[in-house]
């Protein structure tokens, strides 16, 4: 029913650049190794993100706006160890509940390509003309909750959450190419490289010069990425990313774990800046706590903290300062 699907699509897709982390994740569980992202009106009034990965399916068009339908886990066992970033089957459904929704796509194996438009009562894919992979076209977010688009805030600023958005993924996926438009302006534009060069664009020149790369594993964990205190003046104040098994998280224990760490080295205007990754074995954390995924709940969480806690220490003991 219209009005339970549009208060669920409220929490998966608060914002434009909720909506457009789906589709970013989308288009890299797909396999895709190059995103184009066109924004306009900060992204409420479009988000267009084409893949080139490796599509969907004429018949499995419909079933990809179908909420929980997802094809990326068969059995709850897959639950266990979530490989993908997506696995609810709820992001398309959500943002075609609360916006207008185009899919076009085309596999390899297909002729062409197909469209089909989440308002269309028949549900009957069209033939279209695109390359191989996956174009989505979110128009008008909100146009039907009014209440919801009061809260969004200006242009500029959702505008600026997007980016957020594409930053946090463009982070952990260096050998992906990212460029963002917003209304017909170039913006980003992150060519494929490697992660060292990724964070130098996204994160300043300074903060990898102030910072050493980490590698450390032990008891099934690993902590890979770089640590560092670089002057404030110099370095985003926010250069704080923190990644489980390639998600980007927002995670006290995790957030607590990296603050003690950091705890002695705090002085004059250096600030923590980081870019963390986590490795843990899927079975050991749980992805599946919050509809955004930002929240994860390890099973032993005291060992994560503490390994957490060392690595970085260590690895800012031996940062030249
Ligand atoms: P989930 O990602 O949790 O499976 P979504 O609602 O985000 O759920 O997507 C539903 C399904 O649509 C996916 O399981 C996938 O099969 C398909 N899909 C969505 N976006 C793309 C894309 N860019 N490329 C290929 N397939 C896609
Ligand atoms: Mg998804």
């Amino acid at each position: 029913d219209l009005l339970i699907s549009q208060i669920a699509a409220g929490e998966v897709v608060e914002r434009p650049s909720a909506a457009l982390k789906e589709l970013l994740e989308n288009a890299l569980d797909a396999g895709a190794t190059s995103l184009n992202i066109q924004l306009e009106g900060g992204g409420v009034d479009l988000i267009r993100v084409i893949d080139n990965g490796g599509g969907i399916a004429r018949d499995e068009l419909a079933l990809a706006l179908t909420r929980h339908a997802t094809s990326k886990i068969a059995s709850l066992d897959d639950l266990e160890r979530v490989g993908t970033l997506g696995f609810r089957g709820e992001a398309l459904a959500s943002i075609a509940a609360v916006a207008e929704l185009v899919i076009t796509s085309r596999r390899a194996d297909a002729a062409h390509a197909w469209c089909l438009r989440a308002d269309v009562a028949s549900g009957e894919p069209e033939p279209a003309a695109h390359a191989i992979g996956t174009r989505i076209e979110v128009r008008d977010l909100y146009r039907n909750t009014p209440a919801r688009r009061k809260f969004l805030k200006s242009e500029a600023t959702e505008y600026a959450h997007c980016v957020d958005a594409v930053r946090r993924i463009a982070l952990a996926y260096p050998e992906v190419a990212f460029t963002v438009s917003h209304n017909g302006r170039a913006g980003l534009h992150l060519p494929a490289g490697d992660a060292t060069t990724r964070a130098a664009s996204l994160l300043g020149d300074d903060f990898i010069d102030a910072s050493h790369t980490v590698d450390v594993a032990a008891g099934g964990l690993r902590l890979r990425g770089r640590v560092g205190l670089p002057t404030l003046a110099r370095t985003r104040a926010d250069a704080q990313y923190c990644y489980v098994n390639g998600r980007f998280v927002r995670d006290k224990l995790l957030a607590h774990a990296l603050r003690e760490a950091y705890r002695d080295q705090l002085h004059g205007s250096r600030q923590p800046a980081y870019c963390v990754f986590i490795d843990i074995d899927p079975t050991e954390v749980d992805v599946n706590v919050h509809p955004a995924k930002t929240e994860v709940r390890f099973r032993d969480a005291r060992a994560v903290h503490q390994f957490v806690f060392h690595a970085v220490q260590r690895a800012l003991a031996a940062t030249p300062s």
